[in-house]
């Protein structure tokens, strides 16, 4: 990666040296005729109705930006999870280009101020220093438009010779990621071309168009997990840390044409306000913009929200940076759309009644008719446009800003008692789970050190406490949790500080989140944009105390930085990581056979669990609906696994007409029939939240889950951390701790009828269920059954009410999985 971008460094300079020795920043600028437009290349100009260009067709014309021009360097990051190459395009001015190590090197030095030792120093680096601004396109699939964009984009900035360009050109450094998510853009341009002039034209793809993730590549920004996001993370969190972010994504087709910030609330608690302010001038100047240009439909103040830390605008915040996002309505994929004013007028989110009234927010609504690829281009190019100019103009403030929130973040924590530090102890017999931790936290540019000799600290568990136990249905909360006496962590633990310039990174994936309540006038759950809770520790199930008192003084401590995750794996003695290829040993204690379910439609709980499978280098077979249909399970599988999903979507799949007949169906009454006979012949069915509805019906379980069709008045959990109670005398949940975090996302709950045949496994924690983020309705689930194992003929099912791998994510809940699936070849315990 590095060593290309040298190469096409020093190609270019030696390209500039043949033709003259006269010093390069005296070379004449190359003439733009010489460089070719996208149409030139592609035949098209990008956003033409019915028109697509993959991505071979997309890095095709960035290279030969590259050689034609030089206000663009294009260094390749590495490759995609499918093995496609992943690219950024530098855009500046030549001088600016040619001096990109220097350039780098001052946003390395106002990220750390550390490494700036006078004020004179300082206040070079911001008179010399440019705004570093990344733009990344179609990060979901099928939200086309800005990959087709930035080629667009790209080009105007290499050729326009007006003075505000110029400007742009001088003062700014473009980092342009044309797509983070390529496998995708190749997804969904195949199958657009597969179905355009057919009845299917427009409408997206039946497969996730992430290998693993599909949607949920955007909620992976401090897990890591995904190869897209540890390379993107690289580039802009350990090299360049732009001082301005901007994700480019498209909504649904019925409401605003687009949607700009300020956000919606509520705000994290752990975003400096001087961000959530700069966030907002820029997304008032893009939406004055867009006004002056004659664009209606624009939003701001809606919907979207900066609660939740993973997405690729959000991890801007925990490093001092400016993140924002725009939505512009979608078409039909590349095929123009037709909107009604009575589609608008039932378009309603937060912040917006509907998207036929004007709203202070949403002072100009459109007035519904046709709605075009172009329609998007031209709104995204005129934002990143009002961003880019946003950035020079302001160059020195968002330098100094930058600089000032890191240095902010080197105080010491004022008042006694406040966190200082999380320890992690050593010795917790969760080492992948430790070194998966460490390696993230590292991956993003979190300090983490190791203990080389004992310290002796005053720890605190940072749990959440009901203020007011009394008030049953609201719960509020604070986070307490009592100090401990001085005690001594032994050598070979691990602390992060809250010193160090990502401190509020630390303190967001640290701390249980309290989400506020938030109500609708008529008393029911106001939906957060995407999940409450995340705190990663819990999620990992990995001890994460924090330090309040440590009586060693500075000096006195012998402390290591880690560099690597390499670096933990070794003090573990867990094998290293070389390469691609996951080290971690597969924990099933035997040869088992399993099948995962893989439907017809993508589903992202199947893609994570397919991610978690491999990650632990765990065999599996993906089951298709036609392999269930087949039958004869019993001789090729020991166990078969349905992640979450509804039943209907499971039994009938997409439906005829909506996808070409292929994609039609799912396992139908025969696959049913088949499930039946696998179990009833000693197979063990295992069933991930949702798809456990099925299981109950089909099966007449004597289980009900207590949840379903309840209000969000009455009970509410929308992606939260919560307490089980296990019952570790049971295999599967062998060698766990009495009580373990579990993540429950709308998740299930159970009771079991009188004298039933049903083990139970783990429930719900009787008290103090919440961990982290947002529970209306704690009654609702103290002490309902969380995982259970029911008998049926020679076989068994496993019902799992929560989400054992969510996202990729809860490592705590994953030993339940493989104890599960170890235990499928013995007899039933029943
Ligand atoms: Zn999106």
């Amino acid at each position: 990666m590095q060593s290309h971008r040298l190469t096409t460094y020093l190609a270019l300079i030696l390209y500039l040296a043949a033709f003259s020795a006269t010093s390069v920043a005296q070379r004449p600028a190359i003439q733009s005729s010489a460089i070719p437009s996208p149409k030139s290349v592609l035949g098209f100009t990008p956003g033409d109705d019915r028109t697509i260009a993959g991505w071979s067709q997309i890095t095709d014309y960035f290279e030969r930006l590259d050689r034609a021009s030089d206000r663009v360097l294009v260094q390749t990051l590495g490759q995609s999870t499918l093995k496609r190459p992943m690219i950024v395009a530098f855009i500046s001015a030549r001088e600016n280009i040619l001096a990109l190590p220097k350039y780098k090197d001052i946003q390395q030095q106002l990220a750390d101020p550390r490494k700036v030792t006078s004020n004179l120093q300082r206040d070079r680096l911001f008179a010399n220093g440019k705004t570093v601004v990344a733009i990344s396109c179609s990060i979901h699939s099928t939200e086309i438009v800005a990959s087709q964009m930035s080629m667009q984009l790209a080009y105007e900035l290499a050729t326009a010779q007006d003075a505000e360009t110029r400007d742009i050109l001088q003062n700014t450094i473009l980092l342009l990621i044309p797509s983070p998510n390529p496998d995708g853009i190749d997804i969904v341009a195949n199958w657009y071309r597969k179905t355009l002039g057919t009845p299917y034209e427009g409408r997206e793809p039946p497969e996730l168009y992430h290998h693993y993730a599909g949607h949920d590549d955007n909620r992976d920004w401090f897990m890591l997990n995904l190869k897209e996001t540890q390379l993107i993370t690289r580039l802009l969190w350990h090299d360049w840390f732009p001082q301005i972010v901007y994700d480019v994504h498209q909504q649904g087709s019925n409401g605003s044409r687009f949607f700009i910030p300020p956000f919606y609330d509520p705000p994290n608690p752990n975003i400096s306000p001087v961000l959530l302010r700069q966030v907002g001038l820029i997304g008032h100047k893009v939406a004055a913009d867009l006004q002056a240009a004659g664009f209606k439909g624009v939003l701001t103040n809606a919907l979207y929200d900066t609660w939740w830390h993973g997405g690729f605008r959000t991890a801007p915040y925990f490093h001092n940076s400016i993140g924002i996002l725009s939505e512009a309505a979608s078409a039909r994929l590349m095929t123009p759309s037709t909107v009604t004013t009575e589609q608008l007028a039932r378009s309603s989110t937060r912040g917006m009644r509907n998207a036929t009234e004007a709203m202070t927010n949403f002072p100009d609504p459109w007035p519904a008719g046709e709605w075009r690829p172009r329609d998007i281009m031209n709104m995204e190019m005129i934002a990143s446009r009002s961003i880019l100019e946003m950035s020079s103009k302001f160059r020195g403030e968002y330098l100094r800003n930058f600089y000032e929130l890191g240095r902010k973040n080197l105080e010491q924590p004022p008042n006694k008692g406040d966190t200082i530090a999380y320890l992690i102890p050593a010795g917790q017999a969760r080492d992948e789970a430790v070194a998966k931790l460490i390696g993230s936290l590292i991956d993003q540019g979190v300090e983490v050190f190791r203990l080389d000799h004992e310290l002796h600290v005053v720890l605190r568990q940072q749990i959440l406490q009901r203020t007011n136990p009394a008030a049953e249905k609201l719960g509020t909360y604070r986070i307490g949790g009592s100090l401990s006496a001085m005690q001594e962590v032994p050598g070979g633990s691990y602390i992060v500080f809250l010193t160090q310039p990502q401190r509020y990174n630390v303190v967001a994936l640290f701390e249980p989140q309290i989400y506020p309540n938030r109500l609708t006038p008529l008393g029911e759950a106001e939906r957060p944009y995407d999940v409450a809770g995340w705190t990663l520790p819990l999620q990992m199930g990995v001890d994460v105390p924090a330090v309040v008192t440590i009586r060693e003084t500075a000096s006195e401590r012998k402390l290591t930085l880690l560099k690597d995750a390499n670096e933990v794996r070794a003090d573990l003695a867990l094998a290293l990581k070389k390469g691609d290829e996951s080290p971690i040993k597969n924990p099933l204690k035997q040869t088992v056979r399993v099948g995962i379910y893989k439907g017809s439609m993508g589903n992202m709980d199947e893609g994570w669990t397919r991610f978690v499978f491999d990650t632990f280098n765990v065999p599996y077979t993906s089951l298709r609906d036609a392999d269930i249909r087949q039958g004869k399970l019993n001789s090729k599988f020991d166990a078969v696994l349905f992640t979450s999903q509804a039943a209907t979507q499971i039994i009938n799949g997409n439906a005829a007409g909506t996808v070409p007949a292929e994609y039609t169906g799912g396992i139908g009454e025969p696959g049913v029939k088949n499930v039946k006979e696998f179990v009833n012949n000693g197979g063990m069915l295992v069933c991930f939240d949702n798809a456990c509805d099925m299981a109950i019906k089909e099966f007449n379980l004597p289980l009900r889950n207590t949840l379903e069709g309840v209000r969000s008045s009455e009970f509410y959990c929308p992606g939260s951390i919560v307490a089980l109670d296990v019952d570790n005398k049971h295999p599967i949940a062998a060698l766990l701790p009495e009580t373990l975090p579990a993540y429950f996302i709308n998740s299930s709950a159970f009771t079991a009828a009188a004298d039933a045949n049903v083990r139970v496994i783990a429930r719900y924690a009787k008290e103090n269920v919440l961990l982290s983020g947002w529970l209306l309705g704690e009654d609702k689930l103290r002490g309902q059954i969380a995982l259970a194992e029911v008998g049926v003929g020679k076989g068994r099912i496993v019902l799992f009410g929560f989400r054992p791998q969510h996202r990729g994510q809860s490592w705590a809940t994953l030993p339940l999985i493989w104890n599960t699936l170890s235990s499928a070849t013995t007899a039933s315990s029943e």
